[in-house]
This record gives C-alpha cells, structure tokens and sequence, in this order.
C-alpha cells in the first residue's frame, strides 16, 4: 500500500498545504473518506490538470481510480469536513460537509492555492439523516455544467474527476454511486460565515475574515477598514458573477447562503440549467413552489444572501452597533446599483455597442419584451443577430422586431467601430453551443443507465468551445421540442 501511495503522490505533481485544518478546530471536523469497494474511473479532466501542474497520466487507470475515489491519499494531505450554515430557502440551518472530504489545498508552481475536495466520499459529523454519498448522474452533471461555465468564461469551481464506486446510492430507486473530484479557489461560504458567528462569535469571525481576506482578497489587509472592504468586494464579485449567469440564461437554481462562495466562484450545481426559451420567471427546481430562485430574481437573491453576510461582519465593521449597521446597509444598498451597471455593460456587447447611450437600457429591455412575447430561444436569438441572414421565425417576422431593428442598427451606425467588428463583438459575447438541458439529461441517461459515454464525451467536447461556430455540432443548436423540454431538475443527488 506505501509504495501505491508514494508512486501516486510523487508522479502527480500534488503541492499540498492545509491550511484551512490549521484554524480552529470549531470551524470543521477531522475525517478521512470512507473506502469504497470498486472504485473506477469514469472521466479524468487532464486539461484542467495541466493548468494546475498535475499529470495524471503517469497514472494507471487503477491508480487513478484508487486516488480520486480517496482509498488511498497522497501522502501530507489532512482531510476535513467543513462546518457551515446555511438559509435555504429563507430558513436556517447549521449544516457542514456531509458528503465531501476537503483533502487539502494544491499549490501551483506559481502559488495559487485551490481546494481539492471528494464530493460522495462518505458519511462525515455533518450528514444529518444523509448517506455521504453521490449518484453517478448528479456528478456527471456537476462536471458537465461546471466546464461549460468555465469554457463561457465565468468563474466557477470545477471538475478533475469523476469515479464510479462500485456500490449503489438508494434514491427514489437504486443507482450506481460515484465521487467527484471538486476543484475550488476555496470551498468558503456565505452560509461558512453563518456558521462561525454562531458557534464562535464576533472572535471567531474575525479568525475567518483574516483568513479570507488573506486568501482571496490580500489587497485588503491594508485598507482602513479591512472587513468592510471585504464586504464590498463580496459585493462586487457576486454582482459580476450573477450578471454573467444572467448573459448566457444560466439559473442557478438554489442560492442559498451555503451555495455562495466569497471568492465569487459559481458552486453547487444542483438544478441548475441554462435557459431555452427566454422567460424570466423560468424555474427548474422541482422544490422551488414560489419561484424564489427563478432566472430574474437571482440578483435579488444575492441581495439578500449577501446582507445575511454583512450581518455577520457587523461586529467588526465599527465597535458601535448603530454605526456598523448603517456601514453595512449603505453596502448592501450600493448592490442594485452595481449589478445594473455590470448588466447594461454585459448587454451592450450582446447587442454589439462599444459606446453608451441613454437609450440603450430601453433598446435592450424592448428586444427581452418581445423574445418573451415570442417564447424566443434565449441564445439563438442573441446568435442570429449578428449574422447577415436572419432565420425566420416568430421573433424575427414579427413588425415590433423589424422596428426594433431599424432602431438598433441606427445605434451601430452611430459608433465609429464598424459594423464588423460589432458583429466580432457579438459573437464573443453570445455563445452558440450551451450545455441545453434535453442534451444533458439525454447523455446522463446514456452513462448512468447504459453505461455508455460517447453522448457525455461528445456534449463535453462541443461545450468547450462555446462561441465557435462548429458545424460538426449544428445539433446542440436545436432546442428541445415540446416532448423534449426538461421542466424541472432534481435536488435528490
Ligand atoms: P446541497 O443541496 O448539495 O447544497 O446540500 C445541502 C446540504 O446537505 C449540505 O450540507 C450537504 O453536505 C448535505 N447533503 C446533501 N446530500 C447529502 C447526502 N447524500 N448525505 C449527507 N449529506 C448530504
Ligand atoms: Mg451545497
């Protein structure tokens, strides 16, 4: 077993440090992953690898298998079980990792420092009635969504690995159990805040915010009031993380507090989904009765997550309480403004304008109106724009539209760039191939239940090039027909 581990370790190129396992012992629980009995690999991410200096293909597949399914740990990891809280749909909850093993923090060669987290290894002190563990579909999911909103340009945690453990997770029937390899700027949540001001107090916080601003935010450590620059810098990521969500119709689909990260980084895929016909009020949890995370009320969400996070800074953001409230509330307000200001400018490169206008909040806002009279496709419709030949459709046939254009084009020719290089803008801002849910659910059923791959490959390979035109992937164009279209996605994972 020592040389197994010794060979996996020296091969790969794993830097590890652990320095979350060196704050106090309040803030997780000291665990090692549960063995699984037949551990096989099912994805390996070596681009991903290769960006963080690994090789993983000094490994042998059985190797592998026994390094991402955490039966066998590179050697100086120090696994934990983070403790966090969380609102989850408006209500709290003390929480924590009760399925994911946090084994450590890789370091690159150039010193930045990324999480690499099992999520499916086992039962930990946090898993509640839970079983610790994953199914197959559910993780394919994560690593299939998580890439393509990497390849979109946005950040986000992502996917090194996914194995199959050879043992079945019960949900509503039998399924095969897998373990993903997660890969994060830090696994630090909203809901990781919640959680320390409760058990360990203003103290205990403070802790947290050194070590947060430390990691993600060292820039700060000099500012006059370093935890409410934090605060304002939280802000600011999550109104430029939700605003590029909202670009490409992407609905996350449980922001609740314990799924926000304070890097700004998009974490947690569970029924989360990109868009095909543009309706704002669109859903897809199947538990969201009220559409509290619907595709338009998502910055109105981190709103509020984020005020349950200015909430636990409060102690330290002024020593009298009146004051620091009215410090954080001068923050959470500024929100609105910010957002609206990344949205206008993601717009603008949507619609091909490099200049602003005042006009240009109503020439967006007419064109949304009339994709939603239409039930238009969100991203073919952003698409279409920017080639010569409008398709025919309901949209594009429609008068208003043809109106609108007359308007938008008069726009253009107001700016001095030219209309080619508008439309270069265009496609850079408006993918051509998303990860649409039929497609998903189509390559899931295929591994999961077949055991068959070439769907997950091939969908993994047209999303890694979003904004490519590649017509050996014309396909994935296509939107769902009415027997096709995926209402709902699940949170059973
Ligand atoms: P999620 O909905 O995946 O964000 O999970 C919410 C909380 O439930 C987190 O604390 C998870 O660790 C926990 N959880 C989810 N699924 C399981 C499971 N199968 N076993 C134990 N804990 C789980
Ligand atoms: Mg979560």
């Amino acid at each position: 077993m020592k040389t197994v581990t010794k060979t996996i370790n020296n091969s790969v190129g794993w830097r590890f440090d652990n320095s979350y396992a060196r704050l106090p012992e309040s803030f997780f629980a000291r665990i090692r992953p549960v063995p699984v009995c037949a551990p096989s690999v099912v994805i390996l991410n070596h681009a991903l690898a290769e960006s963080l200096g690994l090789d993983l293909r000094v490994l042998s597949k059985t190797e592998a298998a026994l390094l991402f399914s955490g039966n066998i740990l590179p050697e100086t990891t120090q696994p934990i079980a983070q403790a966090y809280a969380g609102h989850q749909f408006g209500s709290f909850t003390m929480l924590g990792d009760g399925r994911a093993i946090l084994i450590g923090e890789h370091v690159t060669a150039t010193g930045e420092r990324f999480d690499i987290q099992f999520k499916g290894s086992g039962r930990t002190p946090f898993s509640r009635q839970g079983d610790g563990r994953a199914a197959l579909a559910p993780m394919l999911r994560e690593y299939i969504i998580s890439e393509a909103i990497h390849a979109l340009g946005i950040p986000t945690t992502r996917s090194l690995a996914v194995v199959t453990t050879g043992e079945t997770v019960m949900r509503e029937m039998p399924l095969p159990g897998a373990i993903l390899t997660r890969v994060a700027a830090s696994h630090i949540r909203v809901g990781t805040f919640e959680y320390v001001i409760r058990k360990a107090g203003a103290e205990g916080v403070r802790t947290l915010a050194d070590y947060t601003i430390h990691r993600h935010y060292p820039e700060l450590a000099e500012s006059r009031n370093p935890y409410l620059a934090l605060l304002d810098c939280v802000i600011a990521r999550q109104a430029s993380l939700v605003t590029q969500w909202l670009l490409v119709g992407f609905i996350h689909g449980v922001m609740n507090t314990d799924n926000m990260a304070i890097s700004g980084e998009t974490i947690d895929f569970g029924p989360c989904a990109f868009m095909d016909e543009f309706d704002p009020q669109t859903v897809f949890s199947s538990i969201d009765y009220h559409g509290r995370y619907s595709y338009s009320n998502q910055s109105h969400v981190a709103q509020w997550n984020l005020a349950r996070f200015a909430e636990t800074l409060l102690p330290l953001l002024h020593p009298e309480q009146e004051k620091a409230l009215a410090l954080a509330e001068e923050s959470i307000r500024a929100f609105p403004d910010v957002f609206q200001n990344h949205w206008l400018a993601g717009m603008r490169k949507k619609l091909g304008l490099f200049t602003e206008d005042t006009g240009d909040v109503q020439l967006i806002e007419t064109l949304l109106t009339l994709m939603h009279k239409h039930r238009a496709d969100y991203t073919n419709s952003f698409r279409a724009l920017a080639s010569v030949n409008l398709p025919k459709n309901d949209l594009f046939n429609d008068p208003a539209f043809e109106a609108w254009r007359v308007q938008w084009q008069a726009r253009l020719s107001h700016q001095s760039e030219t209309m080619q290089m508008s439309f270069e803008l265009m496609r850079e801002n408006n993918p051509a191939i998303l990860p649409r849910n039929h497609r998903v659910e189509e390559a899931l059923t295929a591994a999961s239940e077949g055991g068959d791959y070439t769907l997950l490959n091939r969908l993994l390979a047209a999303v890694a090039e979003p904004y490519v035109d590649a017509p050996e992937y014309d396909d994935y164009h296509v939107p769902p027909l009415p027997s096709e279209r995926v209402q709902q996605t699940f949170c059973g994972t």
